[in-house]
């Protein structure tokens, strides 16, 4: 699905919530993409593809620019704020914070014991800890906590299997060069 969303990305333009790994499908197309490379790619894949050319989305006049994937996440460049005031790393993470009633929002997004870890990615535990792509996907931190209630347990719904990608030195500074800060940086600060 991820690679379907790459490749039919210029028509229209996609984004994804709460994909996380469409950052990493989105790193390791451009690195095969320069070794004249694609990814195997199974039966859904080819479906909706053809479906996609049946409604016409990859006619010439569609084409968009590509929307590159948002280096935000849970915490990370996001905060979500309830109607009670309470402060939330996402809408699809219900732990709270605090409260802006009782606290200024930019220290909680700054100091909580809630967002800090969130954004070291050094503190990610299970497959999303031990993956190469950790500091530019991370998984998503929704899906962490509503499965096993560790906000930096792994991400259950991603299939990566962490170091099986080949070309790891064009990772690393790909990686590098992508990220808006050094893994950890707070934000605003
Ligand atoms: S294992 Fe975790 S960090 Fe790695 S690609 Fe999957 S969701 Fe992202």
């Amino acid at each position: 699905m991820l690679h379907f969303l790459h490749d039919c990305g210029t028509a229209p333009a996609t984004k994804t919530t709460e994909g996380h790994h469409f950052r990493r499908v989105a790193l390791q197309r451009r690195i095969l993409d320069a070794h004249g490379e694609r990814p195997r790619l199974g039966p859904l894949y080819g479906r909706l593809m053809a479906r996609a050319a049946e409604l016409g989305l990859f006619r010439g006049e569609r084409r968009t620019a590509r929307r590159p994937p948002m280096d935000v996440s849970s915490g990370r460049g996001f905060v979500f704020v309830s109607h009670t005031g309470e402060v939330h790393p996402s809408g699809f993470l219900p732990v709270s914070a605090g409260n802006v009633r009782g606290r200024p929002l930019t220290e909680i997004y700054r100091d909580s014991a809630l967002f800090t870890p969130l954004r070291d990615p050094s503190l990610l535990r299970g497959s999303c800890g031990a993956c190469e792509f950790k500091a530019v996907c991370g998984g998503s931190r929704s899906r962490a906590y509503g499965f096993t209630g560790d906000v930096l347990e792994s991400d259950p719904y991603c299939a990566y299997e962490p170091g099986s990608f080949p070309y790891r030195d064009e990772l690393r500074s790909l990686t590098e060069s992508t990220r808006c800060r050094p893994p950890g940086a707070p934000y605003g600060a």
